[in-house]
């Protein structure tokens, strides 16, 4: 088994460093977290260099990279900026998936080129105030009038709602049907009338907008499905996996830095007259973290190489996606206790993993519903 990356993975990888040093540097992070605000300038010069087209097919415009290619990316990106590899998995990744798989000829030409261009961005919306972890259950509904869609509902945790020109939704076409039948994945025109987005407040990734969505009356073209009609699970089930994927390679970046400070941090600071990684407790604390930082690394790539191979991964994504979630909790909380008081000012960074790390065990599913995935596969 070949755990390295090729060359080229290890060259890009260095590129994406050198150019998240020169136009990501730490004070652009702190300040995107404090004002709140989307990294409009880091997107648009993303773009510029064609990192952006990194998932989608060479035929749309982009660099057609492998699962792989874009684990090695998120992982870095999260690295120097969680909320930002979090942004671009949610307005890029998810509609680069879901088009490229279930959308026409017509969408694909259309959409993906001004994806990769960053002229355009997505949301999905599947969650609602009463759907969470039992999404299938949703209750927002489409009713085909003439040639026109008609949605009435209320969404709920909307990612990048605000930002994004066009949000994925997910809404009940059938309401005699199964739950899990009967649900289609909709292109809604973010400005459509009578959609209303509002912002929540949250603890961290602040960078990324969360909003709900109240829909009413709203009408869309019959052609705005992507896939079939009543077929949307698919859609999302087919996501899921790759979904899991990614957020793992954002979870291990973002402990890799966790990790990193702590380290630092620890060399540095002095009590009881040595540096404090001399004591034996910090050292079983930043060798656990180098300990479980490497094993989620390791069930990354191998669950990204079997997406690449097209092996089915329901339970190694979903492993991959558990232990580097909680691993990335445990680093900030760790990286906050050796830290002392010092963390627990803001202008220290650790805080901000401390505040981000949450959401890595709730979206994609929370840890108890992945280890229901789990289970369920294991007893197959
Ligand atoms: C910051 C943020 C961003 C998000 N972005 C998006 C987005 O862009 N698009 C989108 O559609 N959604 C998004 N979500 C929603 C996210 O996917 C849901 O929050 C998540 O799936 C959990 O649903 P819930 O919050 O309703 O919790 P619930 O489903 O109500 O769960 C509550 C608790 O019950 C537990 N539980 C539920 N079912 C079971 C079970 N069968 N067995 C054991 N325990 C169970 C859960 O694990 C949890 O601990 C986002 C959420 C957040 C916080």
């Amino acid at each position: 088994m070949d755990f390295d990356l090729s060359e080229q993975q290890l060259a890009t990888r260095e590129a994406l460093r050198n150019f998240l040093k020169r136009e990501c540097p730490i004070e652009y992070v702190r300040e995107c977290d404090e004002a709140e605000r989307f990294p409009y300038e880091l997107y648009a010069k993303l773009a510029e260099q064609g990192w952006l087209g990194l998932p989608i097919a060479e035929e749309y415009g982009g660099a057609g990279g492998s699962c792989t290619d874009l684990a090695a990316f998120l992982e870095e990106f999260a690295a120097h900026f969680e909320a930002g590899a979090n942004i671009f998995y949610t307005t890029v990744v998810i509609a680069t998936d879901a088009i490229g798989h279930f959308g026409s000829e017509e969408q694909k030409r259309d959409l993906l080129p001004k994806l990769a261009r960053g002229e355009i961005r997505f949301a999905f919306s599947l969650s609602e105030p009463n759907s969470g972890s039992d999404a299938a259950s949703l209750r927002t509904r489409a009713v085909l009038e003439g040639d026109e869609w008609v949605i009435n509902g209320q969404k709920m945790f909307c990612s990048c709602a605000q930002v994004a020109d066009y949000i994925l939704l997910m809404a009940r076409t059938d309401i005699d049907a199964p739950k899990h039948d009967g649900i289609t994945m909709f292109l809604l025109p973010k400005d459509t009338p009578g959609v209303e987005i509002r912002k929540l407040k949250k603890l961290g990734l602040k960078p990324m907008d969360l909003n709900e969505i109240f829909l009413t009356d709203v009408r869309i073209p019959k052609g705005n499905v992507i896939g079939q009609v009543n077929k949307g699970w698919r859609n999302v089930l087919k996501t899921l996996d790759y979904e899991r994927c990614c957020l793992s390679a954002v979870n291990v970046g973002a402990a890799q830095s966790c990790l990193d400070k702590a380290l630092n941090y620890t060399k540095e600071r002095q009590q009881f007259g040595q540096a404090i990684s001399q004591f034996q407790l910090t050292r079983a604390k930043l060798a656990d973290m180098e300990m479980e930082i490497d094993a989620s690394r390791l069930l990354l790539y191998r669950s990204a190489n079997l997406v690449d191979r097209g092996i089915p991964n329901n339970k190694e994504s979903a492993v991959a996606n558990l232990a580097s979630s909680e691993t990335y909790v445990r680093a900030a909380l760790n990286g906050m206790r050796m830290m002392g008081g010092w963390g627990y000012l803001m202008e220290y960074d650790m805080q901000r993993h401390y505040r981000d790390s949450k959401l890595s065990e709730i979206g994609g599913g929370t840890s108890e519903i992945l280890r229901v995935v789990i289970s369920r596969e294991m007893l197959k």
